[in-house]
């Protein structure tokens, strides 16, 4: 199984200006004080080498994963990822008729905002299925595109598009994978997905804030994410914004990701729907204090932390 992260920012897409490529210029040049470099190979080598936060990009597209590995396209939320998912789609093709299925966390509009420019729901072969806990989940995607808001309505789009509502904590089979939907606290709710199958485990829990009976053993979440051999977690926040001003905002801080994941015995946490207005050096020294975090937390325990961007692949 493997996991493509195609958006990856909360709440709103990300700018990414000249300023900011500015400063990733000026410290590249920085750190190659003192280097020789007799030709392009040795440039292209000590790039490579760079810190993520200056030779790369942590992306600006709202939440969009996918899940490989199944029988057919497995799609968690419909942020503007999933319009760079489509398009990848119709250039890779070579079949001419796909299914897709998309699991929606909650209808906010960072999760849906992409299913307007989802190029793949425009084509007459392909059989699109959306599943949601809310029983809104269709009017939501209707109203997004009504015309006053777009100016393709849904029923126009073309593909066979079709919308079921599940109920949380029940198994459903479906492309390939066992699949069970979990209410949590986030306005209006949210919902996160467990999707397993041949022995391993993905949970996909966004939107979510972990705050209440969190210390107790009997936390229903720690059976929600026991033994995953990946949790996608919501940690919008470091600790101290959470706690100075974001309580209740309905997502949570690395310090509880990690504390949540050690104790349910979590083998990788990627931290997901990261801030918008945060810059890349700013989101590569929190993916390093919150391993900072888990060494003082739980020393020994072998959790392998990473935070996401746009474009990650994570195989397990
Ligand atoms: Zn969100
Ligand atoms: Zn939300």
């Amino acid at each position: 199984m493997k996991v493509h992260f195609w958006g990856t920012r909360g709440s709103l897409p990300a700018s990414f200006s000249q300023n900011h490529v500015m400063q990733k210029i000026v410290r590249a040049i920085k750190a190659s004080s003192g280097h020789r470099f007799d030709d392009d190979h040795a440039i292209f080598e000590f790039v490579d080498r760079l810190p993520f936060s200056i030779k790369g990009c942590f992306g600006s597209n709202t939440s969009c994963i996918e899940i490989l590995g199944g029988d057919d396209y497995i799609i968690c939320d419909a942020g503007t990822g999933l319009r760079d998912l489509g398009n990848e789609v119709i250039k890779q093709a070579v079949k001419k008729s796909h299914i897709f299925h998309i699991f929606i966390s909650h209808l906010h509009w960072d999760h849906i905002q992409g299913f307007p420019f989802f190029l793949p729901a425009y084509m007459p072969d392909n059989t699109i299925n959306i599943y949601g806990c809310h029983d809104y989940l269709e009017a939501s995607f209707v109203t997004q595109q009504d015309f006053k808001n777009f100016p393709v309505p849904l029923k126009s789009m073309g593909s066979n598009i079709s919308f079921t509502v599940l109920e949380p904590e029940k198994v459903y089979t479906i492309g390939g994978f066992n699949i069970k939907a979990f209410r949590q606290r986030h306005p209006g709710n949210s919902y996160g997905y467990r999707f397993e199958k041949d022995g391993k485990s993905i949970v996909y829990s966004t939107d979510s804030e972990h705050k209440g009976d969190v210390d107790n053993d009997r936390y229903p979440f720690l059976n929600f994410f026991k033994n995953a051999d990946l949790l996608i977690f919501d940690a919008q926040y470091s600790f101290s914004e959470y706690i100075l001003s974001k309580e209740d905002w309905g997502h949570s801080n690395n310090l509880i990701a990690v504390e949540l994941s050690v104790r349910a015995g979590v083998k990788r946490l990627c931290i997901f729907h990261n801030e918008p207005t945060v810059e890349d050096a700013k989101l590569e020294e929190f993916l390093e204090n919150t391993r900072r975090y888990l060494s003082l937390y739980a020393e020994h325990y072998p959790l392998c932390i990473d935070l996401a961007y746009d474009g990650l692949e994570i195989e397990i």
